[in-house]
């Protein structure tokens, strides 16, 4: 069996990072990767140090080929499937059949987006359909904006947004009761309140013409807009922090891997980065997090 000091599961923003800091340290890092990075409908990502407005795939790109310029980072285009910790090695099994071992793992899996179910809506997730006005608010700024509430916490989303645009709508689709601060406050922002059943996304293509309300008439009324925000709950993409019993914590949005300040999860040598580890997401603090949890892996091996 190939024997590495570390399998990184997982080869995006926060895996790669662990990775580039441990090709560097010279240590043979194998990284596991399906190639399905969160990001991947979104035209362009936004924000991150250097590279604003790149698309996501040539960031990924970009960072693959600066790890894999160093000789003891291997890439799989594979996924990892079984995880165990068998005396101190932890057993990664491959999709495609292998069982590959290392003294460290890192998981940096990613989550899985759940979107509100409703007609229209997940094929314009990442372009017109927008769930962070850090990463997508400025390219929508001054533009007919809707929220689309999945529960209290989006009265945040609605409060945040009037800083991109003097047109924003709260639609509250019968999701919780908008308490008398809530209301003033949203007012007081200059946002408008809809209590309207919402039932459908629509517009031409992944363009947005607006949301669909429920009444006036058989077809309801479509409110325009340019664009929706939303909120996702979230799941872990792969089972394996499971599999090892890794503590887990409940996030805001979905289940989150426990971890110290190295990254290290509650089973000794598995660290964890990203998404999948911390909470709120995107780009920059999942890669800050992929190189805490290489340099952490690092130490304790040079430390051992
Ligand atoms: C639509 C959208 C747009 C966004 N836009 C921005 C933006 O503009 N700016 C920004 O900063 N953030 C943005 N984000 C957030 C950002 O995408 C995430 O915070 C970031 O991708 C997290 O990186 P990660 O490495 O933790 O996970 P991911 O990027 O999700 O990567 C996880 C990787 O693990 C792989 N994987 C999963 N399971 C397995 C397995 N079992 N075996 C092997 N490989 C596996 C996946 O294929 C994937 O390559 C956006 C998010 C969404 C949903």
């Amino acid at each position: 069996m190939e024997t590495f000091d570390v399998i990184v599961a997982g080869g995006s923003f926060a895996g790669l990072s662990a990775a580039m800091q441990l090709a560097r340290a010279r240590r043979r890092v194998l990284v596991v990767d399906t190639g399905l990075p969160r990001n991947r409908f979104a035209h362009a990502s936004h924000g991150f140090f250097g590279q604003d407005g790149r698309t996501p795939a040539e960031i990924l790109g970009t960072a693959r080929a600066q790890v894999l310029a160093y000789p003891t980072a291997e890439l799989r285009e594979d996924e990892a499937t079984h995880a165990a910790a068998i005396e101190g090695v932890l057993e990664i099994t491959l999709g495609s059949g292998g069982l590959v071992r290392a003294r460290r793992l890192v998981l940096a899996t990613g989550v899985i987006d759940e979107l509100p179910d409703l007609p229209g809506l997940r094929e314009r997730w990442g372009i017109t359909v927008l769930h962070c006005p850090y990463c997508h608010g400025y390219e929508v700024a001054g533009r007919r904006l809707g929220v689309l509430a999945v529960g209290e916490a989006s009265v945040h989303q609605a409060l945040l947004l009037p800083d991109w645009s003097g047109d924003v709508t709260l639609f509250t689709n019968g999701t919780f009761e908008l308490a008398a601060d809530h209301r003033q406050a949203l007012s007081a922002r200059g946002v408008r309140v809809d209590p309207r059943p919402v039932v459908a996304v629509v517009g031409d293509g992944a363009e947005l013409e607006g949301v669909r309300v429920a009444g006036g008439g058989d077809d309801g009324t479509v409110v325009a807009l340019d664009a929706l925000f939303t909120s996702s709950r979230t799941r872990m993409a792969s089972p394996l922090a499971e599999q090892l019993g890794c503590g887990l914590d409940e996030g805001p949005s979905g289940p989150v891997i426990r971890t110290d300040a190295w990254k290290e999860t509650t089973v000794p040598g598995v660290y964890a980065a990203g998404d999948v580890a911390r909470a709120p997401h995107n780009a920059t603090w999942a890669s800050a997090d992929g190189v805490t949890a290489g340099i952490g892996a690092h130490r304790s091996l040079a430390l051992a």
